[in-house]
């Protein structure tokens, strides 16, 4: 059969791709993100009991309420900011689907949307398939920091939305206060929709803040949040997500939402909304993590690997420059084949596959898997 593709230059994720590497040859995976340990007994403990109290039909379409609530008391609790359940919180098939929709919705033919790179791999072909134009800006190692004066020139008649991801995968960098008055001042009195991942916000290290798009009145006008309870509850398999916006840029959201998904798993949206009620399931996240990155780097810093800590997220980048010029992939590669580590090489997220010698290394991992790679990748 002869089919014209819609996304002709669109590969396997590569998340897929370093996992299958990875099973394929037995190797530790600190690939994909997610953790090798389990989740909370007591919220596995709370999914069991909805399904067995029936909450097994299709959910709300736009969330269970007692979830939507939830979602709206954390929010007011770390923001000091409030959507209305009702109209302005939409549970989603993880952030995945939250991102999707909101591209969907509002890209039109041609339309360009700003997305720095490394961005996560589902941006791309989410604006492609909608027929917009991604306008790329590549931020580069070892900060990767955003230069503004770049953004604005980049922005046209024709920028219709603005991909914005703190704290960012796979860098750890942080957008700081400063980044969002930036960003708020730039799109001011325009009609561009911001679309802020921020799944990583509760895993946030040192002394840095969490600057969501929610705390600056302007920016939260045009904006929608993003945010993944799989990822935060350490159960991705479950694809749970949610995003906020206000009630007009919602409403059209939900016209699409309604269409293509309907409603999300039912007695997880109930267990994970009642395991919410305690805000210690989500304020302990960050001190748990930053153990993780911590230990990490304590058995690679004797390496010839270089490194800033992660300020946020579950990911680590290394710089192998010094150990080898190979590209990332190929490096990458050779890690699993041949040492039993696999990582995610980052020029895939780049404008034309930059390759700027950096893997990406998750510490969502048992201790004992973060000492043994650390050990590994000391010898190198
Ligand atoms: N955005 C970013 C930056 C991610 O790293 C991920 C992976 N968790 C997602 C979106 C997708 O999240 P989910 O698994 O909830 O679809
Ligand atoms: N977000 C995860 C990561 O960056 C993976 C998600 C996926 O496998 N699609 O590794």
């Amino acid at each position: 059969m002869r089919h014209e593709s819609k996304l002709p230059n669109i590969e396997t994720t590569i998340f897929a791709v370093m996992s299958g590497l990875a099973n394929k040859y037995g190797a530790l995976n600190l690939s994909q993100g997610y953790p090798n340990f389990k989740g909370d007994q007591k919220l596995y403990d709370l999914v069991n009991k909805a399904m067995n109290s029936g909450y097994n039909q299709y959910a709300h379409m736009y969330g269970c309420p007692e979830l939507r609530l939830a979602i709206k008391n954390k929010i007011e609790l770390l923001y000091n900011t409030s959507y209305d359940p009702e109209t302005e919180i939409t549970v989603t098939v993880g952030a995945t689907q939250a991102i999707y929709t909101t591209i969907s919705t509002f890209i039109h033919k041609d339309d360009e949307v700003i997305v720095f790179r490394p961005a996560y791999d589902s941006y791309i072909p989410s604006i492609e398939i909608n027929g917009g134009i991604p306008i790329s800006i590549q931020l580069k190692k070892p900060d990767f920091r955003v230069d503004w004066q770049e953004v604005k020139q980049k922005m046209s008649s024709k920028t219709k939305m603005i991909i914005i991801n703190s704290p960012h995968n796979p860098s750890g960098t942080m957008l700081t206060h400063d980044d969002m008055l930036k960003l708020q001042e730039l799109t001011k009195g325009t009609n561009i929709i911001i679309l802020s991942d921020e799944v990583y916000e509760h895993l946030i290290f040192d002394d840095e803040k969490h600057h969501s798009a929610c705390m600056f009145p302007d920016l939260k006008s045009r904006s929608f949040v993003v945010s993944s309870l799989g990822k935060t509850f350490h159960n991705t398999g479950w694809k749970i997500g949610y995003c906020c916006a206000p009630q007009d840029l919602m409403d059209e959201f939900r016209k699409l939402h309604q269409f293509t998904v309907f409603s999300v798993n039912h007695p997880t949206q109930k267990g994970i909304a009642d395991y919410m009620e305690d805000p210690n399931s989500y304020l302990q996240l960050s001190e748990f993590f930053q153990k993780k990155r911590d230990l990490f780097l304590e058995h690679v810093k004797d390496s010839r690997f270089k490194f800033i800590p992660s300020k946020g997220t579950y990911f680590q980048l290394l710089d192998y420059s010094e150990i080898t010029d190979e590209n990332d992939f190929d490096f990458a590669k050779r890690l699993i084949v041949d040492h039993g580590v696999a990582s995610i090489p980052t020029s895939v997220f780049n404008e034309n596959k930059l390759d700027q010698k950096v893997l990406r290394f998750c510490f969502a991992k048992t201790d004992e898997t973060l000492i043994k790679a650390g050990e590994i990748l000391t010898k190198l």
